[in-house]
């Protein structure tokens, strides 16, 4: 079963600070290197395998997608598999219309241009701004970079995207910065992820929509992270009582195989002619075979009540340990998505727990991040506690 590992390559681009150890086999909610060192996982690969690793409905998926024989076809062709997921996803939520693509920050600059697409429509060719918030992560290519609130990812690439902006997360400000002559569209995530896992407030949010609505600019929510089920609801947003006019998802979409989407309102949607965006990959058959299957588990309410009971009791426990411990200086999150500002370097903590045998991942300098599959048991969840509380110290 296991093998020495393979001596690290110099030939991959070394845009990651790489872990040393080779992951070779994963089961469960565990990973396992070539050394045969178990993992457990509190990071599902950044939010992504959701459903653990080597489930036996995704490998039947898998199956299924490869019987037709059809991988790929190109976006000139019909297929069925990306048409009964768009219908569910638009069953599902407030959209009426679906836009498949291969990544997070691909459906952002998708959503970004369909946004402007729109405006320029409804207010001529001065109403393309998009605003971003303070602490904000929507990706990595030119257009999302600039929503992207880190300056040591904006800053080498100057000149960025231009008509991206970002604001403080304070509506008085935004107020001031939002007009109906230059704004497009507004987008937040409704749990910034790699900004430190913060929750935007109830209040702000359902203000931040009245205030975009008034002065008829689009609000988009980022969910690809917080979305499909990471809060306890399917959709992030269903907790504010609020719908928006555009939404993202990617990263668990189809269980670790590339997949993002655009889920848009009729009203924008119109805006959008042939041609005016594209793909050659996004919605082919056999990756939506797989989604459609994620789909299915995803919104099961059997699953998300258990997101919600395993978050709160996570949670709880968090906050205990916030009480009992001088190194851990704030607990923030929601369902199976929270973070824990420490007092000493994440990446340090990050290091030990790996030596422990718990995979966790950062959100900034000060801050831990908590993203296990969703389908962790409560014996899992507390063994990866005990394992996090000795790596904090
Ligand atoms: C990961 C992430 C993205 C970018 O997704 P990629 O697939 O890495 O391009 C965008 N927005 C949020 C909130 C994310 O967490």
């Amino acid at each position: 079963m296991t093998a020495a590992a393979t001596p690290m390559t110099e030939a991959l681009l070394g845009t990651y600070k790489r872990a040393p150890m080779e992951l070779v086999r994963a089961e469960g909610v565990r990973l396992f290197d070539a050394d045969g060192r178990a993992y457990l996982d509190f990071a599902s690969g950044i939010a992504v395998n959701a459903l653990g690793y080597d489930d036996a409905g995704v490998r039947q998926a898998m199956q299924e997608g490869l019987a037709s024989g059809l991988i790929h076809t190109s976006n000139l062709f019909r297929t069925e598999p990306g048409e009964r997921l768009a219908e569910k996803l638009v069953a599902a939520s407030f959209a009426d219309r679906v836009f498949f693509c291969n990544s997070g920050a691909e459906a952002n600059e998708g959503a970004f241009k369909f946004a402007r697409r729109w405006a320029r429509g409804v207010g001529g060719p001065a109403k393309h701004e998009i605003v971003a918030l303070r602490g904000a992560f929507h990706g990595r290519l030119f257009g999302t970079v600039a929503a992207t609130d880190r300056p040591q990812y904006r800053n080498p690439f100057r000149p960025l995207a231009g008509g991206i902006h970002i604001h403080e997360r304070d509506l008085d400000e935004l107020s001031r910065m939002i007009t109906d002559e230059q704004t497009a569209a507004v987008i937040a995530e409704p749990v910034q992820g790699e900004g430190g896992v913060r929750v935007l407030d109830h209040g702000f949010l359902r203000e931040l929509r009245a205030l975009t609505r008034e002065r008829g600019v689009l609000l988009i929510l980022d969910e690809i992270q917080c979305g499909y089920g990471r809060t306890g609801t399917f959709f992030a947003y269903e907790q504010y009582d609020i719908e928006p006019d555009l939404l993202t998802v990617a990263k668990p979409m189809a269980a670790g195989l590339p997949m993002g989407a655009v889920l848009l309102t009729q009203r924008v949607a119109d805006a959008i002619q042939p041609g005016d965006h594209g793909t050659t990959f996004g919605g082919g058959p056999f990756v939506a075979q797989v989604a459609n299957h994620v789909f299915d588990r995803l919104q099961d309410p059997a699953l998300l009540a258990h997101v919600q009971r395993e978050g709160q009791w996570l949670g709880d426990w968090l906050a205990a340990l916030e009480a009992r411990s001088s190194k851990v200086r704030a607990v923030r999150g929601r369902g199976l998505m929270w973070g824990v500002d420490v007092t000493d370097p994440a990446r340090d903590v990050v290091q030990r727990a790996l030596d422990n045998g718990l995979i966790l991942v950062s959100a900034g300098d000060h801050t831990l991040r908590l993203l296990p599959p969703l389908v962790m048991t409560r014996a899992d969840l507390a063994e990866g506690l005990a394992k996090l509380e000795s790596a904090i110290g």
